[in-house]
């Protein structure tokens, strides 16, 4: 009989319990301060390589987890409870670097990197530029093949983990007058000549998650690590980006869950006209919403990544919980301002940095618009 969608194996709860022990023990004390620093220490992240977070679905024998999808979402929620740039991170590591390889990648790339990615190298995935984002087709970062493999060049802008990445898959087209058709995929190492990694963006929120412009001149590609076939680049970034959004969907449903537990402890300490804020059935309603709205959202994230992990058709479903959930996440991370009162306008309390948090969800990995265009296919036909 199929079980409820959010009855976890013991496995499973083991596993996102461990994580978010892990993120409220050793990250916790340090979210307002990568915050106005706008860092994530390496330590941290070394850290996050020990707890096995970074190589989630990478085999036993590679170094990895060995785990499921979704483990990853399940990680990336209990980290994003804590710090939602922490969750990027882990996230984007996970549903889309390490998923576009094992995915598309050969043998010998997947030996390459995988076991790096597992246990010291942190991924990015580049698509965007700055004239391309909705329309990511429509980049313009140009791979020459020539002898020795590919030269690739042009710009690439707002690479989440930029700063701390050693690998990169950066999509680049092979022939422009091909349009989509011509998009190739390729994992570049940091160290490869003509890769700069370039200014890094000053950002309202998750500003401890890296997000920096690539530079790409005539930098030197091996012919091996095209990822998956040249020309196909399109189909491994649509169905990476899929899949990723679940990530991102976790990623907020996290966050509201995050500022909805800093709320509920607030609201029960907080004492007006002789009792706790708690007591007024006002706020206890305006809770109660922010709860339902969260369990809404988690159920639609799980049930997205339970169809993903089972082979069964989730595209959709993908597009309905990342819209939903940041925008859930919006509202809840609101109400925690609101029900902080003056201190949730203030950096001393934690709710005004979920509260900018929040907002990248309706942006990247697809913008809202564009998940309602996903839906819309489907529900109009
Ligand atoms: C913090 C951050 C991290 C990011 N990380 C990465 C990363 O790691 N890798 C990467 O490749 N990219 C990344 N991005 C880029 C992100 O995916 C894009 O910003 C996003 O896809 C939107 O593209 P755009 O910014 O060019 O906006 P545009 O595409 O110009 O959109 C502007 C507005 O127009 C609307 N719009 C556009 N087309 C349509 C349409 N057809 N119908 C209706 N409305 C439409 C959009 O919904 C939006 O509201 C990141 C961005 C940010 C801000």
């Amino acid at each position: 009989m199929a079980s409820a969608l959010t009855i976890l194996s013991d496995d499973e709860r083991l596993f996102r319990d461990s994580v978010y022990e892990f993120a409220d023990r050793e990250i916790r004390p340090h979210v307002r301060e990568m915050d106005e620093a706008a860092t994530l220490p390496r330590p941290l992240i070394d850290r996050l390589f020990e707890l096995g977070v970074m190589g989630i679905e990478v085999a036993e024998l590679a170094g990895g987890g060995g785990g499921t999808f979704f483990h990853a979402v399940l990680a990336v929620e209990a980290l994003s409870r804590v710090d939602p740039s922490v969750g990027v991170l882990v996230d984007v590591q996970n549903t889309l670097v390490i998923n576009a390889l094992q995915r598309w990648g050969g043998d010998d790339l997947k030996q390459a990197y995988l076991p790096r990615l597992a246990s010291r190298a942190v991924g990015a995935y580049a698509l965007s530029e700055a004239a391309s984002g909705s329309d990511a087709f429509a980049l313009s970062t140009r791979a020459t093949e020539g002898p020795d493999g590919y030269l690739l060049r042009g710009h690439k802008l707002w690479i989440t983990n930029a700063i701390e990445a050693d690998v990169f898959i950066v999509f680049a087209t092979v022939n422009p007058d091909a349009g989509y058709r011509g998009i190739t995929a390729f994992v570049v190492e940091r160290d490869y000549p003509g890769f700069t990694v370039g200014a890094k963006e000053d950002k309202l929120g998750i500003r401890a998650s890296s997000t920096c412009e690539l530079i790409l001149e005539d930098c030197r590609v091996p012919r091996a690590n095209v990822l998956g076939d040249s020309g196909k680049g399109y189909k491994v970034a649509i169905e990476t980006l899929n899949e990723g959004r679940i990530g991102i969907g976790a990623q907020m449903v996290g966050l509201a869950q995050g500022a909805l537990d800093h709320t509920i402890r607030y609201v029960k300490e907080r004492t007006q006209f002789g009792k706790a804020i708690a007591d007024f059935q006002g706020v206890q309603f305006q809770v109660a919403r922010a709860a339902a709205n969260i369990e809404a959202a988690r159920l639609l994230v799980y049930n997205a990544a339970r169809l993903r992990e089972t082979g069964q058709p989730f595209v959709t479903e993908a597009a309905i919980c990342k819209l939903v959930s940041s925008e859930v996440a919006e509202r809840v991370a609101s109400l925690a301002v609101n029900l902080y009162g003056g201190y949730g306008f203030v950096k001393d309390y934690p709710v005004e940095k979920l509260y900018r948090d929040a907002k990248i969800g309706q942006i990247y990995e697809g913008t809202s618009n564009l998940q309602l265009q996903t839906i819309a296919k489907h529900v109009l036909g």
